[in-house]
């Protein structure tokens, strides 16, 4: 799930031990409350992380938000200024930290409430105290990119700016087909800094 913000938005929620202090949440919390306005989904939230459809059904989702600062190689007619949701994560595949941060990105884990009326799933405008960040990595922080293919790209949705995230990389090794899974990890071979993890 890609959603290009216009319009954008999110939220915390849980309790868990975050790693991000109040003082560093703050000013997320209210950047992504500001860009965040009625921002629809349309339809369920699907898990991106599973091999095999999976729609989040809570009330509450986990969700990959980013800011692109800075990326190498990639050739964007349109550079997002904005947060844009990345990734949904299902509740088998949360996660509560950002184990593999990347730069160029600024990635912030966060809990967005949504609303689910007449078969459209939205957020309605939130306040900072609506969005729970659970984890922030800045732009400076993690390794480089994966370096990219013009074939990784083309396979991609056009707007998929986070797609040489490492966060993402590792999750779609983890269920990748395998003619994917080979140039996935040729690609990660080639790339300057690679994660201790993968
Ligand atoms: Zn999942």
């Amino acid at each position: 799930m890609i959603v290009p913000l216009d319009t954008p938005l999110f939220h915390l929620g849980f309790n868990l031990q975050a790693e991000v202090n109040e003082n560093m949440s703050d000013p997320i919390r209210r950047e992504i409350a500001e860009e965040l306005h009625a921002l629809s989904f349309e339809e369920d939230i699907a898990c991106d992380y599973h091999d095999r459809p999976k729609t989040i059904s809570k009330d509450e989702v986990l969700i990959e938000a980013i800011r692109l600062i800075d990326h190498p190689q990639l050739r964007l007619e349109e550079w997002p200024d904005g947060w844009i949701l990345d990734a949904a994560r299902c509740s088998d595949c949360g996660v509560e930290t950002i184990e593999e941060p990347t730069k160029g990105f600024e990635e912030a884990l966060v809990i967005l409430p949504v609303n689910r009326s007449n078969n459209v799933v939205s957020v309605d405008t939130p306040e900072p105290s609506d969005v729970s960040v659970l984890a922030y990595s800045p732009a400076t922080e993690g390794c480089h990119p994966m370096t990219i293919s013009q074939m990784l790209m083309d396979a991609a949705d056009p707007d998929d700016v986070g797609i040489a995230r490492w966060i993402r990389i590792k999750g779609a090794l983890d269920g990748a087909p395998d003619p994917l899974r080979a140039h996935l990890e040729q690609l990660i071979k080639q790339s300057n800094e690679v994660p201790t993890s993968l």
